[in-house]
């Protein structure tokens, strides 16, 4: 079959891969000159640093098979994600572990202590929240809510936290030991030389032709038999519905000489500082050494019509209008929408490419059986 897979990010990637492999001929279509989605890296000419073009990306997960595959395609190594953030005039350790608390409150707590300690100021007559706020008030207290999350939110979101939902705050752990690793899961690293070359290590085979710098529009699906779509899902109708709401970043890059601010990702908490975090790009490659550094301060507003969007917002509007762009999406046949972008959700990396194995593994058990491929692999409702 012919197959066209617009975005020549991760999903993109992913899915043409295994499909080629199958024997089908893929075409990977990208509006923009380089591959790698938001996920690109690009070697910064003036330092000589490895930079995340579109912000920081760690590679951390629990699915072996994930692991493996993206070791197949480069060479990771070790990487563990430590976060700063300097709120009222002091650093702290992120995500709040026994440091942070015993820092904060000038306490020298043991681990079961620090846990009562901060039972007491939890507000126990939540026991289900409805928002990020009460969560947050819930399991830490006002305290350090108000330290860590609601400036640091409001400028991450641009609302006030009892209007977004409890699952963004549930992404982070409180720990009562001083395990400052952002992340829990079993594998993580980074790769080498950055992810756009094992994005293009994934496209190189013969059966995928790439296509960088067009746009697609809809005649470019009369050609092929069915069209992996993992641009934004509203753009495809050309948001004849309206446009679902995205949160988008402005960075400001700046070079330093040495080392900068010492940590990869230094978040500030306080309302009043206007960006929500700097990276230091080198400190994402700790094997490599440069003399000079690259930082990107780092600002979250509404994403405009010509913005690129980065996170869903997903609130009850938005929810409502991507219901209805997904059964537009379901009376259209021979495309299925992929992806962070496709299907309007906040994606990790491992996620991305265990959707996109299984979604390409679907495809051909859909092709053996004589059964249509459906619009989503995975409901983005
Ligand atoms: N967050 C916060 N303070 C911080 C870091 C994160 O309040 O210093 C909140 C914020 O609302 C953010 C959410 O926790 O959107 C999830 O954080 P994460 O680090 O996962 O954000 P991402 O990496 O997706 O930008």
């Amino acid at each position: 079959m012919k197959i066209l897979n617009v975005g020549a990010g991760l999903s993109g990637a992913v899915i043409g891969r295994k499909l080629a492999e199958a024997g089908h001929d893929v075409t990977v279509m990208d509006s923009r000159d380089h591959i790698g989605g938001n996920c690109h890296t690009a070697r910064d000419a003036d330092t000589g640093v490895l930079v995340h073009t579109y912000g920081p990306h760690i590679f951390h997960t629990d699915d072996e098979e994930v692991w493996t595959y993206v070791n197949g395609f480069a060479r990771f190594r070790p990487f563990q994600n430590r976060v700063k953030t300097t709120v009222q005039g002091a650093v702290y350790a992120l995500p709040v572990n026994l440091h942070t608390i015993n820092q904060f409150f000038g306490k020298t707590l043991r681990p079961e202590e620090a846990r009562a300690f901060i039972a007491a100021q939890a507000d126990t007559t939540i026991t289900d929240p409805q928002n990020f706020e009460e969560q947050a008030l819930m399991t830490v207290g006002p305290q350090l809510y108000e330290a860590f999350f609601k400036g640091y939110t409001v400028k991450q979101w641009g609302l006030a936290p009892h209007l977004l939902p409890a699952s963004i705050l549930k992404r982070l752990p409180l720990r009562f030991t001083y395990d400052d690793n952002y992340f829990f899961h079993k594998f993580q690293g980074m790769p080498e030389e950055g992810y756009s070359p094992m994005i293009a290590a994934i496209l190189d085979h013969p059966r995928i032709t790439l296509t960088l710098g067009r746009s697609f529009a809809a005649p470019d699906a009369e050609t092929y038999d069915h069209v992996f779509f993992s641009g934004p899902l509203d753009s495809y109708f050309d948001y004849e519905l309206g446009r679902l709401g995205y949160r988008t970043l402005d960075f400001e890059r700046f070079t330093a000489e040495g080392d900068y601010q010492g940590c990869a990702v230094m978040n500030y908490g306080d309302r009043d500082v206007p960006y929500t975090r700097i990276t230091e790009h080198k400190h994402f490659a700790p094997w490599e050494t440069h003399s000079r550094s690259l930082c990107y301060r780092e600002y979250s507003r509404a994403a405009e019509p010509q913005d690129i969007p980065y996170y869903p917002i997903r609130l009850a509007d938005e929810k409502a209008l991507l219901a209805r762009y997904v059964a537009l999406a379901q009376n259209t046949p021979a495309v299925t929408f992929v992806g962070r972008l496709g299907t309007y959700r906040y994606l990790d990396m491992d996620v991305t490419i265990r959707e996109a194995l299984d979604t390409a593994e679907m495809f051909l058990q859909a092709d053996q059986d004589g059964r249509a491929m459906p619009a989503f692999a995975v409901s983005p409702l």
